[in-house]
């Protein structure tokens, strides 16, 4: 069991009260590294959740000035901060990410509050147009959209709600959040931090946690929710666009990816190699973000296979709490299953593996322990290319030119995350010109940051999180034009 002084109450919040679920009912939280019970927490449905909905549109009613709100803003990065130990330890416990990824991820946290924390004021103040148009000065006033629901993944227990509930309150909409079953505490030690720190009015932040379908629907549903921020998996997304679509619920969405790297044979190998790495193994592989399908040129296969597989054959595997560990276990059975489904369906079908176990090998009382894979001689039929992997599992594809790898880059249905290294600038953005996607890196593998939007094209998602365009999300504009002058 878990103890903690951000854990008193194992439960959730609504109008400014911890509450249990109205049936009494709850549910476990496991820690993946070991197997045992971290705690128990409720499992709330429709009716908890309409409670909820009622009292962000009551904080709807009495609106915080900008400064207010930046202050909400500053005081919830400072407290992340303070209590980066505690929350990462929390994290680590419940997701089974290492340590220092778990810290790391607190203060990527922390950033959203801290960059979105002076915006709360100028990005919301009236804008009026230059000149006169029509005989009319213009002038655009920005609202909150209105109450928002936040429904969030496991993968980033703590990133994944900053990303949201940063510009929702910059802008001043209440919300109702729902965090991922399997990582509900690190939400709840974030509701502990908001109620002890905050002077946030009833009702402006809200947690309900359990039964999804009847969570999701009664936002979808809900004429008093105005938008939804949704990341997950695209099922789900695909089913909350269709719930959208009777009222023309605004929506965001961070869905799946099959995100390219693409090492072009003027790259520097060695860093290519690094840069595969940190993108790749974050979060045990289990990321949208990351590598899904490698893309090497022919020329530098073999020598970049080598070099990465010296690199994977040395990550150490095991319970991220322990000195040392690189890699946590996968969150979960299923989560595992898919992996190793993965992993054997590209031996079947022709591959080589390269470092890691077979697949009959694995899972034999290592837990929920992958131990990571490189295999070669992948072609893009194979499952591991045409659907995210979500595990630790590096498919390595060759390919001739530009053209080629362009044309097989683009060829899904997906529009997260691509990657490029090579050292000819000028083609190597003439390739990112073509592909589709939303975060495209040259010569990094690294993610999203605060300052940047981040979202993806087709059917990875709609609009943007981070960045200023992350907080024109939660904002109408309504345009005044006056005549009057
Ligand atoms: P994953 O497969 O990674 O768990 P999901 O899309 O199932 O991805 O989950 C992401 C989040 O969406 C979680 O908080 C989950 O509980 C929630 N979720 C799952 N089904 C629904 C639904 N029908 N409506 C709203 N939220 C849902």
């Amino acid at each position: 069991m878990i103890h903690s002084p951000l854990l008193p109450h194992l439960a959730g919040y609504i109008n400014d009260r911890w509450i249990s679920a109205d049936a009494g009912k709850r549910q476990d939280v496991v820690n993946p590294a070991t197997g045992e019970k971290l705690a128990d927490v409720p499992v709330m449905g429709a009716a908890e959740t309409r409670r909820a909905i009622a009292s962000a549109k009551r904080a709807l009613a009495t609106p915080a000035d900008a400064a207010t709100r930046r202050r909400w803003l500053t005081a919830i990065r400072d407290a992340l901060l303070e209590q980066q130990q505690e929350i990462g330890r929390i994290l680590c416990l419940e997701h089974g990410k290492p340590w220092k990824e778990a810290q790391g991820e607190v203060q990527y946290a922390a950033s959203f509050f801290d960059y979105y924390a002076p915006l709360a004021e100028t990005a919301t103040a009236p804008e009026t147009l230059p000149g006169k148009v029509k005989d009319c000065i213009w002038t655009l006033y920005k609202r909150p959209v209105g109450v928002v629901g936040l429904i969030t993944p496991w993968n980033f227990p703590i990133a994944m709600i900053a990303k949201k509930i940063a510009p929702a309150l910059a802008a001043g909409c209440p919300s109702l959040i729902k965090p991922a079953p399997d990582t509900p505490l690190t939400m709840i030690a974030l509701f502990q931090i908001m109620a002890d720190r905050l002077d946030l009015p009833k009702g402006m932040v809200n947690l309900v946690m359990g039964d999804a379908a009847q969570i999701g629907g009664e936002l979808m549903h809900s004429p008093d929710v105005a938008m939804v921020s949704f990341t997950g998996s695209t099922a789900v997304g695909r089913l909350l666009m269709q719930q959208a679509s009777p009222r023309v619920k605004r929506l965001g969405l961070e869905l799946g990816g099959n995100a390219p790297f693409i090492v072009l044979d003027d790259a520097d190998l060695d860093a290519a190699a690094d840069g595969l790495m940190i993108n790749k193994f974050r979060g045990a592989g289990q990321t949208c973000v990351c590598a899904n399908r490698v893309y090497v040129q022919r020329g530098v296969y073999d020598a970049f296979a080598q070099k990465l597989v010296e690199r994977v054959s040395k990550l150490k595997v095991g319970d991220g709490m322990k000195d040392g560990t690189d890699i946590g276990p996968l969150i979960n059975a299923n989560g595992y299953a898919k992996v190793k489904g993965h992993l054997a369906d590209a031996l079947d079908k022709g591959a080589t593996l390269l470092t890691g176990k077979q697949p009959d090998a694995l899972n034999a009382g290592d837990g929920l322990f992958f131990t990571p894979a490189v295999i070669g001689n992948v072609d893009d039929t194979m499952q591991c290319c045409q659907e995210e992997t979500f595990g630790p599992l590096i498919p390595l594809i060759s390919f001739t030119d530009d053209d080629e790898v362009i044309r097989r880059a683009n060829d899904t249905e997906f529009g997260l995350a691509a990657y490029v290294f090579g050292k000819d600038r000028a083609r190597s953005h003439r390739i990112i010109a073509q592909l589709h996607f939303g975060h495209c890196a040259y010569n990094t593998g690294t993610g999203p940051a605060a300052i940047a939007p981040f979202g993806g094209m087709l059917s990875s998602g709609l609009g943007r999180e981070g960045g200023r365009e992350g907080l024109m999300e939660y904002i109408e504009v309504q345009t005044v034009p006056d005549g009057s002058h």
